[in-house]
């Protein structure tokens, strides 16, 4: 029988979600679907040192924002809940049992002392120091003392932790879905530690394999810097006899900078002028704030049409794919290996191509929230025919106030440039004749202006260039805008004659 497609996205609560973190549950999430699976949010915080209030709920807010939609997880419950591990605490401590029972780990009780002092006299050897099997018999361990001598170190309230035994010198044969086979020996890896008495919790390595096969989780993907946990997770799989029901590793390439140079970090958005978020992050101790792309204007579709295409392409030119073709299209196979760099401009570009298919009407109800902040009185028809006319020009709702604000406001002042450039010889006669013939316009749509105005150009072998910079400058201030007979219409003939009369006696 098929296995049941169960993928999990695992993060850590330490802050917010990193577009990286956001693109790992992307893939799951689609990939979930595709094979009609499950979808699993699971919060990974056994580590209190790290955990940062506000993360979890970060974490949640951002992927209903992105339309992922989680099928088992903290807020929506499920059969294998709970999937917090900070509540999963008592299942744990069995496994690293079972671990040490069968010879697979060991109790360490060294004291961060021994440990610095040992570290110390290694490296003042030259040699590169490591916790495995050439150092692990020179400390205090359930490998060296008695049985007694380790029940009555813990019965009087010793510290210890349970660490893995890394077999020496074993090449461990794995298969990720993207890499292909990986061979490791051994002897590189150390000893982790597995479980902490300290706080009577599992570290990350313990408690992500356990919870895995507890929640019988089919496929790992997740990002490339989990590559190097990937022996320790098979030899921990092994240890437990489950490598026959183990997941498939899928890890997934790193995110670079704009400049291809180096790993996408959290703090190169500030530096470099774009989010790096989802959402907007405010640090709950230092207050300190990070943009998001929900603030900043993306729409969640085209975030997640820009992040579906890092690391990954349907294999061929299409780039605009919604959730549901991302779904239909995604392939683990067609994830690269290398480096996928991060450019801020094709996230744009992906916003200003959603801008287009947005309706108008929505986009209208956002813009006339800003209107109204702008005091401007502004009914839902007339912010419907502004965005029209105005919406192939804007990247960002927040552009449509500097693409429109002359159907709203008359100018008080005129571009200079635009004046010395136009404003001279016959161009403000012109303009005089030219209201002469718009005062006697009854139809004032723009098609019909357009081809009166056309006409009378022609007709009087007029110069088209200058009528049309002169009318802009008048009507709208400066030499920007859409065509100045829908801005007319727009306006409206009363509005149109004013300003004309405005600019003659200003301009004079
Ligand atoms: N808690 C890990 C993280 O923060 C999960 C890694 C994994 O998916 O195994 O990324």
């Amino acid at each position: 029988m098929e296995r049941r497609v169960r993928v999990r996205f695992a993060p850590s609560p330490t802050g917010p979600l990193h577009i990286g973190g956001v693109r790992t549950a992307l893939y799951n999430y689609l990939f979930a679907r595709q094979h009609k699976g499950d979808f699993i949010l699971r919060i990974e915080d056994t580590d209190s040192q790290r955990f940062v209030p506000g993360a979890e709920e970060y974490i949640n807010e951002s992927l209903r924002w992105c339309g992922i939609n989680i099928d088992e997880g903290v807020n929506e419950g499920g059969d294998y809940a709970p999937y917090r591990q900070s509540e999963r605490r008592e299942i744990y401590l069995k496994y690293a049992m079972d671990l040490i029972n069968s010879d697979n780990a060991y109790y360490a009780f060294d004291t961060p002392e021994e440990l610095t002092s040992l570290r110390e006299s290694v490296e003042a050897k030259g040699e590169v120091f490591a916790y495995n099997y050439t150092v692990r018999t020179e400390f205090a361990t359930s490998l060296i003392l008695s049985k007694e001598e380790v029940e009555e170190r813990i019965n009087r309230g010793d510290q210890w932790v349970v660490r893995f035994k890394m077999p020496e010198n074993e090449i461990i044969h794995m298969k990720d879905l993207i890499r292909g086979d990986i061979a490791v020996n051994t002897s590189t890896l150390d000893d982790k530690v597995l479980y902490k008495s300290a706080d009577s919790l599992p570290t990350y390595h313990l408690a992500n394999i356990v919870d895995d096969r507890l929640m019988e989780i089919s496929h790992v993907i997740r990002g490339e810097e989990w590559l190097p946990s990937l022996p320790l997770h098979y030899l921990l799989y092994r240890s437990f006899g489950w490598s026959d029901i183990q997941p498939e590793f899928a890890h997934l390439p790193l995110l670079l900078k704009p400049t291809g140079k180096g790993k996408l970090s959290k703090r190169d958005g500030d530096k470099m002028g774009f989010p790096v978020f989802p959402l907007k992050w405010v640090a709950p101790t230092t207050g300190e704030t990070a943009r998001g792309y929900r603030e900043d204007g993306y729409f969640p579709e085209s975030f997640i049409n820009m992040i579906a295409l890092l690391g990954w392409n349907p294999g061929n030119d299409q780039e605009i794919m919604n959730m549901e073709q991302l779904t239909e299209l995604f392939s683990l196979d067609k994830v690269g290996k290398s480096g996928a760099r991060f450019d801020p401009e094709k996230a744009k570009w992906f916003n200003s191509q959603y801008m287009q298919k947005r309706d108008n009407s929505e986009l209208a109800e956002s813009f006339l929230v800003e209107l109204k902040e702008r005091g401007v009185d502004c009914s839902l028809d007339m912010a419907i025919k502004v965005t029209s006319m105005i919406k192939e020009r804007t990247t960002f709702i927040s552009d449509f106030w500097g693409e429109s604000f002359f159907i709203f406001e008359a100018p008080k002042s005129f571009d200079e440039k635009v004046v010395a450039k136009f404003w001279k010889g016959e161009n403000p006669i012109r303009m005089a004749k030219l209201r002469e013939l718009l005062a006697e316009v009854e139809d004032f749509s723009a098609s019909n202006t357009e081809s009166l105005v056309h006409n009378w150009i022609k007709s009087n072998e007029l110069p088209m260039g200058q009528i049309m910079n002169s009318l802009r400058l008048v009507i709208v201030g400066e030499s920007k805008g859409p065509s100045m007979f829908d801005i007319c219409e727009m306006i409206g003939k009363e509005e149109t004659l004013k300003r004309i009369d405005f600019a003659i006696s200003e301009l004079a």
